[in-house]
């Protein structure tokens, strides 16, 4: 079900789970700002979750709310672990879906990491 990108947090949604031990994941990378592990229902060979460690429900409210270091921090990320996944190199993709149109299904922020095979063009255009 797809979910609001706006509106409070919810403490019990699955990604703050993960975040405190509750659920298990296949951990790829945690620092002090971010977490990454492998997407339980994977869309390429290689799909990594990187979400940062605030309640943040969205990209709109992260980058309008959270400091700067929060911000930097879970950027890095993002590229760290792209890298340790050997995809510099082929390439990847990054996506993170906001909101209803996007059909973002859990309310934590988080950026989408595909890779390991040509992942083709991005949507089909519109006709
Ligand atoms: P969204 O549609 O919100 O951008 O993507 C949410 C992603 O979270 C989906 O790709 C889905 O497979 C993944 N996901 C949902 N529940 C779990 C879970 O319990 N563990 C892991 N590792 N991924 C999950």
């Amino acid at each position: 079900m797809p979910v609001e990108a706006t509106g409070p947090y919810d403490d019990n949604n699955i990604f703050a789970r993960i975040l405190r031990g509750e659920i298990p994941s296949k951990r790829v990378h945690e620092d002090e700002w971010s977490l990454a592990f492998h997407d339980i229902n994977p869309q390429a060979p290689i799909h990594v979750l990187v979400i940062p460690k605030g309640k943040w429900r969205s990209w709109a409210d992260f980058s309008a709310h959270a400091s700067d270091a929060e911000i930097a921090g879970f950027i890095r990320a993002v590229g760290l672990v792209a890298r340790q996944l050997g995809l510099e190199t082929p390439g990847y993709r990054l996506l993170a879906n906001a909101g209803l149109d996007a059909h973002q299904e859990v309310p934590h922020l988080h950026v989408h990491v595909f890779g390991g095979r040509p992942l083709g063009a991005m949507l089909a255009p519109i006709s």
